[in-house]
């Protein structure tokens, strides 16, 4: 795109040049025809002249004079080059033929004597121009000067004609020189024109140059650039307009930019599009209220953690670890599980944990292993970072967030970090508060004396687990256990001891069955064992082996040292019945069986135990 000023400049000298064009033709034209037209008067002039004289030197018998008079008449004009007078057939036939320079030498000087008529040419070569003028001399009675006085012919006959040629040469080289001046002038003023327009013109075009400038600048967010102009009128008023406005924004925008980055905390990488920057911190704003209100609705903490992970795959953030800090135990519990990136030591002893152990941000940038027990940190040299952030529940770190990265996407995972804090502080407390309610969900459903799931877990966990098991075509073990005469031991010893010999029997059972089998309190000395995908047929080899481990299990408390026996009924679902809790009925009839038959003895449910048609 050309700028107003040469477009301006163009348009004007196209315009003077063709000014100028016409200017000049039209000077040249009138110019030459002035001059032709004076050439021609004069010729005429000069004919009369001659005519007139010739005359009067035949009146006065002095016509042999006559080369004098032509060479006079050419020496008092000094344009006419060649001048001669031509005698006509009448003239000859009166006078003789006369001298040689008074025959006619060309096609036009015959013509004009035998028509008459006057004739002119004009020669424009680029060496010379010359014009030629013949014009005859007729017999007639003009004023004083007779010619049929002296030549008997009618009146009106040609006598002869006089041939003027004259040499416009100098007056076409004074018209070139005049045109020469004028086109120097014309120059003169042309640039004298641009110069004027171009000062003239100079504050608006580098007015419009600086406000092209300051636009392109603010479309791409920067409102810094101000235009100035020392003039009077409109483009000053357009200035001050533009002035205002980028001002104006210029402080709102920093206005909503301080406000929402008080939000989000932390250094926010700042590009030099305030208006970009400020889109994005409210966009992420944006999510991350919605992301709060998202994630409030969760049921439990691992939806919760599911939104973590999700958010971290939209930002981008490839290598992370989620870790809970497991207070009861000192450990720390990677939630993840996949890869790992701290040493062992921390998931066994949690003050390991420099994040657990001082309640702050951890970042490795400065000191490759500020935390020794980074899973990379070997000899002090790590070759990726990390940056641990603690999420806080109940006053203390409950949950850390670890970001890996390398040097590569180091700034760019740090451009991210602020936003993520932001994510986690709106989360913390609802983590927090999902964790309190687990906790107590967890309490109401575990039993307090023997650690033991309780019977309402049991209830929970039916409906999911029977549904479950029934999809993976599998089988679940179900073992009923009572401890034989336990009221026995209340009696004679106290229910304390009592309490003992329940929590012992609890641990010999949870300690002889697989971690993910499920172990509950199901009354007061009744335990069920709910063997998971446990095989056809082998849950009652797993209830024999409780009994005898139980059996030969000592128990010493308070100088007392006494046994246990327990009696197990064993069904399998869905084997035995499709129906759940049916099931559990049929372990309950098989231990009833093992007590009748006296006792210390595993059952397996067999249909015939069934005495009622329906189940
Ligand atoms: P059986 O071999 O027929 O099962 O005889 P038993 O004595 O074990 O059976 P019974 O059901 O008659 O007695 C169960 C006793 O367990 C009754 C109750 O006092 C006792 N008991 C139940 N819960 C607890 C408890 O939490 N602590 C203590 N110490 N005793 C409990
Ligand atoms: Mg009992
Ligand atoms: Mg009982």
């Amino acid at each position: 795109m050309k700028s107003i000023r040469i477009r301006l400049l163009i348009r004007i000298s196209i315009l003077l040049f063709i000014l100028f064009l016409i200017n000049q033709i039209l000077e040249y034209k009138s110019f030459r025809e002035v001059n032709i037209n004076h050439v021609k008067n004069q010729s005429f002039i000069v004919a009369e002249i001659v005519r007139d004289s010739l005359t009067t030197l035949m009146e006065i018998g002095k016509i042999d004079k006559r080369e004098l008079l032509l060479n006079n008449i050419k020496l008092q004009h000094r344009n006419i080059e060649e001048i001669r007078v031509v005698r006509g057939d009448k003239v000859i036939q009166q006078y003789g033929e006369g001298r040689e320079e008074e025959k006619p030498k060309t096609e036009a000087e015959l013509k004009v004597l035998q028509t008459g008529k006057p004739y002119e040419r004009l020669d424009e070569r680029f060496d010379k121009v010359s014009y030629v003028l013949i014009i005859p001399y007729k017999a007639e009675p003009i004023g004083k000067i007779n010619c049929l006085k002296c030549h008997n012919v009618e009146a009106g006959s040609v006598l002869g004609a006089v041939y003027i040629k004259t040499d416009l040469t100098p007056v076409r080289s004074f018209a070139f020189s005049n045109l020469v001046q004028t086109t120097l002038m014309s120059m003169f003023i042309f640039l004298m024109t641009v110069f004027v327009i171009m000062k003239f013109f100079h504050p608006y075009t580098d007015f419009f140059a600086k406000l092209k400038r300051g636009l392109k600048k603010a479309k791409d967010g920067d409102f810094s650039e101000r235009v100035f102009i020392d003039t009077n009128d409109e483009a000053r008023e357009v200035a001050d307009t533009y002035n205002e406005t980028m001002d104006k924004l210029c402080h709102t925008l920093t206005a909503i930019e301080k406000r929402v980055s008080y939000l989000i905390d932390g250094n926010i990488q700042k590009s030099s599009n305030a208006l970009k920057d400020t889109y994005v911190i409210v966009e992420e704003l944006v999510k991350i209220y919605n992301f709060k209100k998202i994630v409030e609705k969760d049921a439990s903490k691992d939806d919760i953690y599911l939104r973590l992970r999700k958010l971290m795959k939209d930002m981008g953030i490839r290598q992370y670890s989620i870790y809970e800090v497991d207070y009861e135990n000192n450990r720390l519990i990677d939630i993840d599980e996949d890869e790992k990136w701290c040493k062992d030591i921390v998931f066994t002893n949690a003050d390991q944990c420099r994040v657990k152990r001082t309640g702050s941000e951890v970042v490795s940038e400065e000191y490759a292993c500020v935390c020794p027990n980074f899973i990379k940190c070997e000899n002090g040299e790590a070759d990726d970072f990390f940056t641990c952030i603690p999420i806080y529940v109940g006053g203390r770190v409950g949950i850390i967030l670890q970001l890996i990265y390398n040097r590569e996407n180091k700034e760019d995972v740090k451009g991210k970090l602020p936003f993520l804090e932001a994510y986690l502080r709106e989360v913390a407390p609802v983590i927090e508060a999902k964790s309190y309610m687990e906790k107590l969900k967890k309490q109401s459903l575990v039993d307090q004396l023997t650690g033991l799931y309780n019977r309402r877990f049991l209830e929970e966990i039916i409906p999911k687990l029977s549904q479950q098991v029934i999809r993976r075509n599998s089988n679940i073990g179900i073992l009923m256990i009572d401890i034989d005469f336990f009221k026995q031991i209340n009696d004679k010893y106290g229910h304390d001891v009592g309490d003992i010999v329940l929590k012992k029997v609890a641990d010999v059972i949870r300690n002889t069955v697989r971690e993910a089998d499920i172990v509950i309190r199901y009354g007061g000395e009744e335990f069920m064992v709910l063997l998971i995908d446990v095989q056809e047929g082998k849950s009652e080899e797993i209830a024999e082996k409780i009994r005898k481990r139980v059996e030969n299990t000592v128990i010493n408390t308070d100088g007392i040292s006494l046994k246990k026996t327990v009696s197990i009924g064993v069904s399998e679902f869905p084997k035995d019945s499709d129906r759940f809790w049916q099931c559990i009925k049929f372990s309950d009839v098989a231990l009833y069986k093992a007590k009748e038959s006296g006792r210390n003895m595993v059952v397996r449910f067999r249909k015939e135990m069934w005495e009622r048609e329906e189940y």
